[in-house]
């Protein structure tokens, strides 16, 4: 028998398959508005500016501060000694971009609950966030995990779905279980870094034991001040991992120029 949120997931991915098959006979038109877009377009360019782009070229660790031209991270961030090598978003997490973001994670009830439109758009989101990482490609893609008691409320963990798509998109291999909760930590809304920090410190275990390619991609849906990224990202690399890149669709930073393309 299905459970609530693998109903939901055959549910959204049937609406997704009807919006596909719809497309083969009508012209496709931008989620956001019904402006006519080109078939591989989820946005028209009107829409598209609406998302604040985090200008490229700032820190691999931070996007916030200008990196040193060796390591490609900020002088505070080659200090920290982060277990994330490097952490990238496309978009900054506001206005527009976080509009999306909501409307994917939080679904209405019912039939407009499958609109398959905020979920293209946040895959297209990570997917940017995905085309700013040099270096080696992974060897597999893990979604940061909800504690089993939040799945069962919510229905559906939003970041592995996201990575499972980039996975896709990518054609990296992927692993949902690779990591999992041993707390059912508090949210993380309304608290402050240092708080943020002590709220997830060893919430996060790899099940794979030492069968853990060198190099990750770790995906969250948002990164805010990355403690939980950082926090998973210690136990990837207490199982083996050399290297784990975070990535997410959008991010809350303080002070980064954006750019609209
Ligand atoms: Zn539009
Ligand atoms: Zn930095």
């Amino acid at each position: 028998m299905w459970s609530k949120g693998t109903a939901a997931e055959a549910f959204r991915k049937l609406a997704e398959l009807s919006r596909g098959a719809l497309e083969l006979v009508l012209p496709p038109t931008c989620g956001g508005c019904d402006a006519q877009i080109d078939p591989t377009a989820v946005l028209c360019m009107a829409c598209d500016r609406r998302l604040e782009r985090i200008a490229p070229g700032t820190c691999q660790l931070c996007q916030e501060m200008p990196p040193r031209p060796d390591t490609g991270l900020c002088a505070s961030c080659e200090l920290s000694d982060s277990a994330l090598t490097a952490c990238f978003a496309a978009f900054r997490f506001e206005g527009g971009g976080a509009d999306w973001i909501h409307r994917f994670k939080y679904p209405k009830k019912g039939l407009r609950g499958l609109d398959p439109v905020p979920a293209s758009v946040v895959r297209a989101m990570l997917h940017e966030a995905g085309c700013r990482v040099s270096g080696p490609q992974p060897g597999l893609v893990v979604p940061v995990p909800l504690h089993p008691r939040r799945l069962r409320l919510r229905g559906f963990n939003p970041a592995a779905e996201l990575a499972r798509a980039l996975a896709r998109e990518f054609e990296i291999p992927f692993d949902p279980v690779a990591l999992c909760r041993t707390r059912d930590t508090p949210s993380q809304t309304g608290l402050d870094r240092h708080e943020r920090r002590h709220n997830v410190r060893g919430a996060f275990r790899s099940r794979r034991g030492r069968n853990i390619p060198e190099q990750i991609w770790l995906v969250d849906d948002v990164v805010t001040t990355a403690s939980t990224l950082t926090e998973a990202a210690i136990a990837l690399r207490a199982a083996g991992a050399r290297a784990v890149i975070g990535l997410c669709a959008a991010r809350a930073l303080s002070n980064v120029p954006s750019v609209n393309r």
